[in-house]
Order: C-alpha cells, then sequence, then structure tokens
C-alpha cells in the first residue's frame, strides 16, 4: 500500500515529461547549491510516469518555430537530450523541413535564429533544395518544394525509453515518484497553497509545480484562475474575453515498412515534414483530392510498432473550450482519427516517395493513435507562478521536445533568479500586450 510523505519542500504533480525533467533537474540544482536534493522533491502520477501525452507523442525535437524566443527553449532540450542520449534514447538523425515560396521568408528568419542560438541549420532554395532533398532520398519527389531547411542536430527519441530514462535520473537522485495518487485540490493560506489534497490524504509543501499536459485546465480552474482572459498584442490589438484553455485534437498515424527505411548513405533517415499551403493531396490510387494543402511528419518508429515501421503525424484538429480529458489516451473512443485522416497520411506518403510509399495503405497499423492537449490563447506555453508558490509548466502541447524548459525551470526555483528564457513565456504577458501573433502556417505547432 502506498504511504504518503505528510510534507515535502517541493511537489511536482505529474509525471509526464515536464514533471520528470524539472524534478531531475532540481534534484541537481539543489545539490549543487547545497539546498538539499532529491529527497525534498516528491512526484505524484494519479496513474504513472507517462500517462498522459508524453507516453504517446511522436517523439520528435525540432526547432522549427517562426516564434523565435522558442529557439533558446530548444537549444536547453538539445542539451538535455544529449546529457545522456543512451538512457534517453535520443536519435540524432536531423530534421528536415520543406515548404513553399510563401514561407521562404519565414525560413531565412529561422535559419538566421536557429544559427545564432547555436542550433546549427543549413537552408536550401529552389534547385539547390531539391538537390538537397534527393541527396538524402534520392526517390522524393519535389515538385511543390521550393526550400528546405535542415536541422543537423534535431532528432527523436522513443518515448517509452525516453520516460524510463528520465525516471531512473529522478531515483538516481533519490526524487519519490508516486504513482497512482491523484491531486484532488490545493488548501490555499493567504493566497499560497499550504497543502496539497490527494485521494490518499493532505501533503505539506513549501512550493508546487504543475506539469499536468491535458488536465492543466482543470487545476488551473482548481486553483480559482479564470476561463476567460483579454490578450493583448504587440501590435497595439486585443482580443475581449477568449477562452482560457483550448482542447485539439492530435492525429498520428503508423505505417508497417516492407523495405528498410534509409538514405542514399543507408542511415537512419532525417525526420521528414512539409507543409505545402498550396498542394493539395491526392489519392494515387483514385485521383481523388482528400485536402486542399499539406501538412505531414514522419520518422522511424520500431519501438511503437515493434517491427519495422514509421510513425508521423499532420495538423491537429480543434474541439474547443471543453473535452472529455478522461480516460486519457488511446483509451478515449472520442477523439481518434478516421479513414479520411488514415488515407489522406499514406496519400502523402506516397505523394512525396511513391516508390517507397506507393502501397503504404496496406501497411497502416489499424489501432488508435489519438490523444488530446490543452493549448493556450496564443497556442505557447505559459511557464509561469500562476499563485507565488504554484508554478505551472503549461506547453501548449508544444512539450515532448521541451526537456530543457525543466532544466530553466529547476534552476529559477533552486536559485530564485529571473531565468531569461522564461521571461517571453509569463502569463502576464496577455494584459502587456506581448501576447504572440498568428504565424504563416496552418499549424499551431511553428
Ligand atoms: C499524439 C501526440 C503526439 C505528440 N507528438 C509530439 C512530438 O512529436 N513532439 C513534441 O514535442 N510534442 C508532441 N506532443 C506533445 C507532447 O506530448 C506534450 O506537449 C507533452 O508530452 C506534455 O507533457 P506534460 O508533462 O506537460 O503532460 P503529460 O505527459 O500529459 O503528463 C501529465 C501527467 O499528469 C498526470 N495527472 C493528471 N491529473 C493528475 C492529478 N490530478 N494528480 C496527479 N497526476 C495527474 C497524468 O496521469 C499524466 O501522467 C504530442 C502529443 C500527443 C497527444
Amino acid at each position: 500500500m502506498t504511504t504518503l510523505p505528510k510534507s515535502a519542500q517541493f511537489v511536482i504533480v505529474g509525471a509526464g515529461i515536464h514533471g520528470l525533467s524539472t524534478a531531475w533537474q532540481l534534484a541537481m540544482a539543489l545539490e549543487a547549491r547545497k539546498r538539499g536534493g532529491g529527497k525534498d522533491i516528491i512526484v505524484l502520477d494519479k496513474t504513472a510516469p507517462g500517462a498522459g501525452a508524453s507516453g504517446i507523442a511522436c517523439g520528435l525535437l525540432r526547432g522549427f518555430y517562426m516564434t523565435e524566443a522558442m529557439h533558446p527553449l530548444i537549444r536547453h532540450s538539445l542539451d538535455v537530450w544529449t546529457y545522456d542520449r543512451i538512457t534517453f534514447g535520443f536519435q540524432q538523425v536531423g530534421y528536415v523541413s520543406c515548404g513553399e515560396a510563401n514561407q521562404l521568408p519565414d525560413y531565412e528568419r529561422i535559419h538566421r535564429s536557429q544559427n545564432a542560438n547555436d542550433y546549427p541549420s543549413d537552408l536550401y532554395v529552389g534547385g539547390e533544395a531539391h538537390k538537397f532533398l534527393r541527396s538524402l532520398w534520392p526517390d522524393i519527389e519535389v515538385n511543390g518544394i521550393d526550400v528546405a531547411l535542415h536541422e543537423k542536430c534535431s532528432g527523436y527519441s522513443g518515448t517509452r525509453q525516453a520516460l524510463r530514462g528520465l525516471a531512473e535520473k529522478c531515483a538516481e537522485y533519490g526524487v519519490n515518484i508516486i504513482s497512482g495518487v491523484e491531486a484532488t485540490g490545493y488548501d490555499v493560506t493567504n493566497g499560497r497553497v499550504s497543502k496539497v489534497r490527494t485521494n490518499l490524504g493532505d501533503i505539506a509543501c513549501d512550493a508546487v509545480v504543475l506539469g499536468l499536459g491535458a488536465w492543466t485546465p482543470k487545476h488551473w480552474a482548481l486553483l480559482g484562475r479564470p476561463s476567460r482572459i483579454d490578450c493583448h498584442y504587440q501590435d497595439g490589438g486585443m482580443v475581449k474575453d477568449r477562452d482560457m484553455w483550448t482542447y485539439w485534437r492530435l492525429v498520428e498515424a503508423e505505417v508497417w515498412i516492407d523495405e528498410p527505411y534509409l538514405t542514399a548513405q543507408k542511415k537512419d533517415p532525417p525526420i521528414f515534414k512539409a507543409e505545402l499551403m498550396n498542394t493539395p493531396v491526392v489519392d494515387p490510387a483514385t485521383g481523388k483530392q482528400l485536402g486542399d494543402s499539406t501538412y505531414v511528419y514522419w520518422k522511424y518508429a520500431a519501438e511503437r510498432t515493434r517491427k519495422p515501421g514509421l510513425q508521423g503525424g499532420g495538423l491537429p484538429v480543434k474541439i474547443g473550450p471543453e473535452a472529455v480529458v478522461d480516460p486519457y489516451r488511446h483509451a478515449n473512443d472520442l477523439y481518434q482519427p478516421g479513414d479520411a485522416w488514415r488515407d489522406y497520411f499514406c496519400a502523402a506518403m506516397a505523394q512525396f516517395m511513391p516508390r517507397r510509399f506507393k502501397d503504404i495503405r496496406k501497411n497502416y497499423i489499424e489501432r488508435k493513435s489519438g490523444g488530446i492537449g490543452a493549448f493556450t490563447p496564443d497556442n505557447l506555453p505559459i511557464l509561469d507562478w500562476i499563485l507565488p508558490n504554484v508554478y505551472m509548466i503549461a506547453d501548449s502541447n508544444h512539450g515532448y521536445k521541451f526537456t530543457g524548459v525543466g532544466k530553466l525551470v529547476a534552476r529559477h526555483l533552486a536559485s530564485g533568479e529571473r531565468v531569461g528564457e522564461l521571461q517571453p513565456f509569463a502569463f502576464s504577458r496577455y494584459a502587456e500586450g506581448r501576447t504572440f501573433g498568428k504565424t504563416n502556417s496552418n499549424s499551431p505547432w511553428v
């Protein structure tokens, strides 16, 4: 039977990528400052590590963001992923993003900013892009691709391996991860949380960190925060009374492969992603148009598919301010992708690499692959204190790649000092005219 400690200096609620990464980094940061260590931290999860989005993510680390404030966070995440790439299962294969001419200025800005942030990438335009792509995938169909960005240090990891790895790091530093304990409420005394209430009793604490993924809106409400806010933008515009949280449904896909998926150099290929905003996806078998624009990505994924296979995804689908979060993951039938998505994904693969993938639809792994996420008003993370002793990591579903956020939050918690990289993501941005604006993409993730 689980015995709960009566108190802890830090209670972290949620053992996903953020809860675990923060716990491990905080243990190291406290030790380094001789202010304590892992024994001062407990992580609670109502189910177990990886029971949320972190356990089903596609597992990509990439830096393709039109919002430049994200680039320093990604750079820190790279440091964490490569800290122990064996334990985290990090495959540094690179990431290739392809676009049309309408996004060229965005690609140029991203390329400049990535390199300025010590995240090396190469930019290829027009014929150079085609030549570069064919050097990796000699069979690639380059029609419609005007620009390609190659992030040389990006990659992916298997989610099971990565979460096991983070939990192992926490255990090495003496962090207590307690599964099967649900935070049900918070005792607030003079504006501060004095106790976390759980299904197994109360835990007194000095500070709480929320790493709650899709459950964040529920705890936001439990802490009395508003369900609607006004958003003031950098250009002086304002949107009144926006939903604080919007759920989106993520669509993912898995396929088995009949032949090894390798580059011309017989290596694991970089993650491939293409957003062609003016190019429809057409079914190669029927000639039927399946979507009026293209957005697709994939990478090798035998960790999930159990035999050689690929995992990928496309644009998420907006649900709205309410969603049924439990049961989560593949257990929830409400948010699973249907046949239209399967056809679209396989047709897009065949469109880019017809020789390899023209018959891939027959290899589609017919099982549940959906999950939902809670997005913020501007679709970018909120990383901030939401009560004087409650720090919230609400990643707006960007977050599997963001292991570096835990490192920065830990530095802030252990030192009390301001951490510059986190500042653009403060909650106050909505009121203070620093709400992030829309980007030139159909995706909420760039
Ligand atoms: C299908 C899918 C694919 C994705 N692919 C990618 C990708 O390739 N790259 C990328 O960067 N991001 C990806 N994402 C987004 C990414 O997975 C999430 O942003 C990230 O995993 C969120 O991590 P988290 O730690 O905040 O939350 P979660 O991983 O959701 O963890 C929250 C934890 O809190 C626990 N919990 C909930 N309520 C309570 C409670 N009351 N008490 C105690 N514990 C509680 C849950 O059991 C859960 O384990 C994907 C998301 C989905 C759904």
